[in-house]
């Protein structure tokens, strides 16, 4: 019996991790999708004239069994891979994609959907069922349900083109950085390099049968090269390489594909009925249009400039002293920064780290969620896990009702891929009367313990734990009816809120005096090394800062206008980057042919999101401060406005209704340093 095609029968309907057979994955697919097929054939062929009970509820209730299959699966697949998984994953995801495409192509369907959608006013509808509505229609819509058939032609036609020239940007990128490699035969030019990266870069010579040291355009080995490497001209030589990426005159240029590739976006943007493609993104996110992202990047900017401009001359006087250097270049800037910030702070991760041995860290957030929001965890041992790293909790709340099941595994192994996430075994819903609590994982890769040492987290993994629990937190809170609203299912520039926000209790004296303790005194850390902290995490935002609003305007300047009069992509770059640029340029690289963000991944005209959602956080964190930061008046609404309610309603206006006013920049800047408290 294949234990993935009935209910799984299990304590709080947890995955059966320990009964699913490798085989078992495939065939369950299948089912899910025929599953699914029917329940969508249901509301097609339902004679009832359509209602939004019997057709955008129905949809989004539709496909259950799939999501619950799909979750385990592609889960695992991130955590616990193996080949036979991957070989799985191959096999299934263009069975996913066709079943996808034929939902958003099913005309029959579509009708029914724009029925409801055009009588919305009449309906009564709550908020949330609004958002729904409009979230079904535009599911089809931008993706073309309304066009004549030619022009439909045409859009499959641009998408097709898209999908083609993204996929050769980035085949050209990865040629590029894996074409070059500098060779060091010299130790003494591995001068400054920490020991740990000169032993990789003997190790890569040695398993390409070179003899030397080997340094390439990976960032493994790029970064701490360009950070310690002493020998200036090595450093000038990888930098120029780095940026030279796909600009060279060879057969991987990207110069064309950029081109191309925003040409192709606006026309499909105007296809569609929007003025440019940001138009089109923008729709589906926080700051709506293009004109609010320029607005904000340029605000920041007059805030940022000063400060990035005095912290520039500090660091050329800082050069010019040390090793009489003129004019500061971008080669430079990696490894001054580091040997002013070694000279200002003198902290490195060996002292921090036996205060945070990870059973304190995650006693220390779960404490803080308990002061928060009442949520208490606690260990339990009777459901199954996928690997025995893994730790179960029951979460409950102050009355004693389950809230949540909670996953979280913390150490690297074989199987895992790299980095930290926090994902959904199952989502939270609201069906038939019944709240259905959200099982919630976070994943990472933390220092293991070792026979005599318990794991030490250094600064950065316990921020990441936080930043992963603040996700989970999003989960477990959630409180709405319909599945694909819940949790994290909001705008993509509004996701980040919820896990940035509760990274800031780790640089608070009151919350770090409750988890951060040493492991072998007990002896509380010490006030100096918060400050230090403290002031470290802000060493050089200014520049910062600049550098990520100079990507931001560069990602508008190529999608918030019509492109078709750029014909030079170097020249339109330098436009850009006028008003940010504080090294001199060197004319033979370019940021834009490797700029795989905008032109490959996913965040085109959403490069801002990155510092629009610092702000967010840093003026969500400044209301706790005003109250303290275990007030639970200020946790209340913040739970109540934003936590429960995922993608609910409007977020701008969800975040007003928390704060009782929009975000404002100014926290942001004081926290940085950038304007005066
Ligand atoms: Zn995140």
């Amino acid at each position: 019996m294949n234990i993935l095609n009935k209910s799984f029968n299990t304590k709080y309907n947890t995955a059966p991790f320990s009964k699913i057979n490798n085989e078992d994955y495939l065939p369950a697919f299948k089912k899910g999708i025929e599953v699914a097929r029917t329940e969508i054939n249901n509301i097609t062929s339902n004679p009832e004239a359509s209602t939004f009970i019997n057709t955008i509820e129905a949809l989004d209730f539709s496909g259950e069994q799939l999501d619950r299959i799909s979750s385990i699966f592609f889960n695992l697949n991130s955590a616990e891979t193996n080949d036979d998984i991957q070989k799985i994953a191959q096999e299934v995801s263009p069975l996913l994609s066709e079943f996808s495409n034929d939902i958003t192509l099913n005309e029959d369907l579509f009708k029914r959907v724009k029925s409801v959608y055009e009588k919305k006013d009449s309906l009564n509808l709550t908020t949330e069922q609004q958002t729904l509505l409009d979230k079904k229609y535009k599911s089809f819509s931008r993706n073309g349900a309304n066009l004549p058939e030619n022009k439909k032609q045409n859009l499959r036609e641009i998408d097709k083109q898209l999908s083609k020239l993204k996929l050769t940007f980035g085949e050209n990128v990865l040629a590029e950085t894996n074409n070059f490699e500098l060779l060091i035969t010299n130790e003494d030019d591995l001068s400054g390099l920490p020991d740990g990266a000169k032993e990789a870069a003997s190790q890569l010579a040695e398993s390409k049968a070179l003899k030397g040291w080997l340094i390439t355009l990976d960032y493994p080995s790029y970064i701490p090269f360009m950070t310690y490497a002493d020998n200036r001209e090595l450093r000038k030589q990888l930098a120029i390489a780095f940026g030279a990426k796909a600009f060279q005159n060879n057969d991987h240029n990207n110069q064309n594909n950029v081109l191309q590739i925003a040409k192709l976006r606006h026309n499909r943007a105007n296809l569609l009925g929007y003025k440019t493609h940001a138009h089109f993104v923008l729709e589906e996110r926080m700051a709506k249009n293009p004109e609010t992202v320029e607005t904000f990047l340029n605000e920041l900017l007059e805030k940022a400039k000063p400060a990035a401009e005095r912290e520039f001359q500090d660091l050329e006087k800082f050069a010019k002293t040390l090793d009489n250097i003129d004019q500061l270049q971008k080669w430079d800037s990696a490894y001054y920064s580091e040997k002013l910030k070694q000279e200002l702070f003198d902290l490195d991760d060996e002292k921090l780290k036996p205060y945070f041995k990870l059973e304190n860290v995650i006693e220390g957030a779960f404490t803080i969620a308990e002061k928060l929001y009442g949520l208490h965890f606690e260990e339990i041992s009777d459901i199954d896990k996928y690997h025995e790293d893994v730790l179960t909790y029951k979460v409950t709340n102050e009355t004693g009702d389950l809230v949540s099941i909670f996953y979280a595994d913390f150490f690297p192994r074989p199987g895992k891929r790299n980095g930290a996430w926090m994902t959904v075994y199952k989502p939270q819903y609201i069906k038939g009367g019944k709240n259905d609590r959200p099982h919630i994982s976070i994943v990472c890769n933390f220092t293991k313990p070792t026979k005599t040492k318990p794991s030490l987290l250094t600064f950065n993994e316990v921020t990441t734990l936080f930043h992963e629990f603040g996700h989970a937190l999003h989960g477990i809170l959630a409180n709405t009816t319909y599945p694909s609203l819940s949790g994290t299912s909001v705008f993509w520039d509004f996701v980040e809120l919820p896990s940035q926000v509760l990274e800031n209790w780790c640089y608070e004296k009151e919350a770090l005096e409750l988890f951060a303790t040493h492991y072998e005194s007990g002896d509380v850390i010490p006030m100096d090394l918060i400050k230090k902290i403290k002031a470290s995490s802000t060493f050089h935002e200014g520049m910062q800062t600049l550098r990520q609003i100079s990507l931001g305007l560069l990602d508008m300047s190529w999608h918030s206008k019509d492109p078709s009069n750029i014909e030079n992509v170097k020249a339109h770059e330098l436009e850009a980057f006028e008003n940010t640029k504080l090294y001199p340029d060197a004319s033979e690289n370019c940021l834009s042919t490797s700029f795989s963000h905008i032109f490959q991944g996913g965040y085109s005209s959403g490069y801002y999101s990155y510092k629009w959602a610092e702000v967010l956080d840093a003026d969500a964190f400044e209301f706790f401060k005003e109250q303290g930061i275990f007030s639970r008046e200020v946790a209340s609404k913040f739970k109540d406005n934003i936590l429960s309610q995922g993608g609910t309603e409007d977020p701008m206006i969800l975040y007003k209704r928390f704060r009782g006013a929009a975000p404002r920049p100014e926290a942001l800047l004081k926290r940085a340093g950038l304007i005066g408290k």
